[in-house]
């Protein structure tokens, strides 16, 4: 499906909504137990072990020197500004470091100015997502740093374990693999406990994320053996990072020009772009396509129950739901308000009809929480198909129109064909 995907890192769409930290009963919900937990193992660490870290001129150089890079990494792509949401950077590639390098001390503090610097300087993220996020980190290089210790204790003392390369490099790259996988568990279980529609795959990892992961990793070890030589050569290392971290942010921008803010999923003008490329595609192949405009009944009544935060959680589970159920090919939208638009390339009309009906029934067992049990909602569907009701985009929307204004005449909570080819309510 063509919505933003919740990969590891974007690690969780949901994420980037508030958490119900209410359950039902008033109880605090698994989400809010949870983070609060992990940023607690956080500070509990971190305090148990700069109490117990030695302090040497050394350490505290080479920890200034990492930090200084990040902070400049940081400033260097802050005028590009930052996505809202769940944004992926590629700091990692700075605690990496500091964990491999300096005491477990060291890599469970260097997240916490970064993070605060990204928050008060570049983009005012949910405070506990941020926390969340720091800790994650935290947590996860101090793991690292533990284990790499056991095999290279002081790593600073010499160039041993970078000119011998075995066991050294081998075990750094395995370290940094456990920093990843640790730090995305951390967060992908968050994610999922906030959404539990999101699938674990979407949570844990996509393509996309496992080769940002790869590149932080390539950055992180090569930065650790430029310093381990000498501090100066971390200003080599510097510039190609800036320009990775710059890129990054180039494109997670423009996908965020493309996409819903509330819902994650296409806006209206980015849906319109590739429904169009595809549906040339169907006319140059002769194939059959299908669209859905969905509309969820009664909404007002949402907002005006139980307020328009609640009304905008039903959205997003809403939009939750149609994006699980469907392909990767098939192309979702939000239209506007509470109207969300489905392309389903290939599909005829029993195969839209049936998509359409699956969607409708699963909209219907969502739960969304509110502060007196549980909101539910229904939709109604209009189905039109490619040269069946429609020769072009327009001519295809108007139809759906007409079909999802029949099955809101006709009570909602229903598919609809549109009536040019005999009447036919599912
Ligand atoms: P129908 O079954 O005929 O579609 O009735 P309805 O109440 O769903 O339709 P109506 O068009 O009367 O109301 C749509 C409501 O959707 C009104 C508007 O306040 C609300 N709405 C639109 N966008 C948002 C949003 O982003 N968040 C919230 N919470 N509400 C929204
Ligand atoms: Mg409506
Ligand atoms: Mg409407």
């Amino acid at each position: 499906m063509t919505a933003v995907q919740s990969s590891a890192e974007d690690r969780g769409g949901d994420l980037t909504q508030k958490p119900s930290w209410r359950g039902l009963s008033g109880r605090p919900s698994v989400t809010a137990v949870y983070v609060s937990v992990v940023i607690a193992v956080h500070v509990f660490l971190t305090v148990g072990a700069l109490l117990e870290a030695p302090l040497r001129l050394n350490d505290l150089g080479t920890f200034g020197a990492i930090l200084a890079c990040g902070v400049v990494c940081i400033e260097a792509s802050r005028r590009l500004g930052m996505p809202a949401g769940v944004a992926r950077d590629l700091l990692s590639a700075w605690w990496l470091p500091a964990a491999l390098l300096l005491p477990p001390a060291y890599a469970l503090v260097v997240p916490i100015p970064l993070q605060l610097l990204l928050q008060f300087r570049v983009r005012r993220t949910l405070l506990y997502r941020r926390l969340l996020l720091m800790a994650a980190h935290g947590i996860a290089a101090a793991v690292a740093s533990v284990l790499f210790h056991l095999v290279v204790p002081d790593p600073l003392a010499g160039t041993g374990w970078v000119v011998d390369v075995t066991p050294g490099i081998p075990v750094a790259v395995g370290c940094a693999v456990l920093f990843t996988v640790i730090s995305t568990f951390i967060v992908a279980i968050a994610a999922h406990a906030a959404n539990p529609e999101s699938g674990w795959k979407d949570v844990l990892w996509t393509r996309e994320s496992l080769l940002l992961d790869l590149v932080e990793l390539c950055v992180g070890v090569t930065v650790s053996i430029c310093a381990t030589i000498s501090l100066g050569l971390l200003l080599l290392a510097l510039p190609p990072a800036v320009l990775l971290q710059r890129s990054l942010m180039h494109q997670q921008l423009q996908a965020a020009a493309r996409t819903d803010a509330k819902t994650g999923l296409l806006n209206a003008v980015a849906w319109q772009r590739e429904a169009d490329t595809e549906l040339s595609r169907a006319q140059r192949g002769h194939d059959s396509l299908a669209l859905l405009l969905i509309d969820i009944d009664y909404f007002k009544r949402v907002n005006d129950t139980h307020g328009h935060l609640i009304g905008d959680q039903v959205l997003i589970g809403v939009a939750s739901t149609l994006c699980h159920q469907l392909r990767d090919y098939d192309i979702v939208g939000r239209f506007g308000g509470e109207e969300f638009v489905v392309l389903l390339p290939g599909a005829d009309t029993v195969e839209a009809c049936r998509v359409a009906e699956r969607l409708r029934g699963r909209v219907r067992r969502l739960a969304v929480p509110a502060e007196e049990g549980t909101v539910s909602v229904t939709i109604s569907i209009g189905v039109a198909l490619f040269r069946m009701h429609g020769a072009d985009m327009i001519e295809m929307l108007a139809a759906a129109d007409l079909a999802l204004y029949r099955a809101k005449q006709s009570g909602r909570d229903r598919v609809c064909l549109p009536a040019l080819d005999g009447p036919r309510t599912l």
